[in-house]
């Protein structure tokens, strides 16, 4: 009987360690992030609307935040929640912008001016910053900000769906 006891009392040990395992594994995505935007990569007036389209998500949803600094990416750590946007050409031919996450929470935004869509530099870094904040799908929906081809400027309701469906 003290045996039966024992073995319970085991099982029931493991099954509680998973559950923590799962819920602290989940917890461990964040919701708040701190962009920084190169100064040598943008002008005063290309940092407004990236910052502009930055702050949609919050905007969007307030349990998501993204502070934004302008200045470099000091020694940026996987999984700390830094988010460096930098100037450049060096993607893909067709790309305005694109995103290389380091691990789940954050990663090096490329943004081509020369290819940005006039006027909708807003529209990119909002788009980039939801793939580096874990969004590593597109959304089939035109209408949404993480539509490849997106011409939206902020976070749909099935933009946020995706977003909280990585947590
Ligand atoms: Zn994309």
């Amino acid at each position: 009987m003290i045996f039966v006891r024992i073995v319970a009392a085991v099982v029931a040990f493991m099954l509680v360690s998973i559950l923590f395992f799962v819920l602290t594994g989940c917890a461990a995505q964040r919701t708040a992030y701190h962009a920084y935007i190169d100064p040598a990569g943008f002008t005063p007036e290309q940092i407004e609307p990236i910052t502009a389209g930055l702050d949609t998500w919050h905007a969007a949803d307030p349990r998501v935040t993204i502070d934004v600094t302008v200045g470099v990416c000091t020694n940026p750590q996987a999984g700390d929640g830094s988010i460096c946007i930098t100037q450049s050409c060096d993607i893909q031919a067709s790309a305005e912008g694109e995103t290389y996450p380091e691990a789940d929470d954050g990663g090096a935004v490329k943004i081509c001016l020369a290819r940005v869509t006039p006027g909708y530099l807003d529209g990119v870094a909002a788009h980039e910053a939801g793939h580096a904040m874990g969004i590593l799908q597109h959304s089939p929906d035109p209408a949404d900000l993480m539509f490849k081809a997106s011409t939206a400027r902020a976070p749909t309701a099935n933009d946020l769906e995706i977003f909280w469906s990585y947590r």
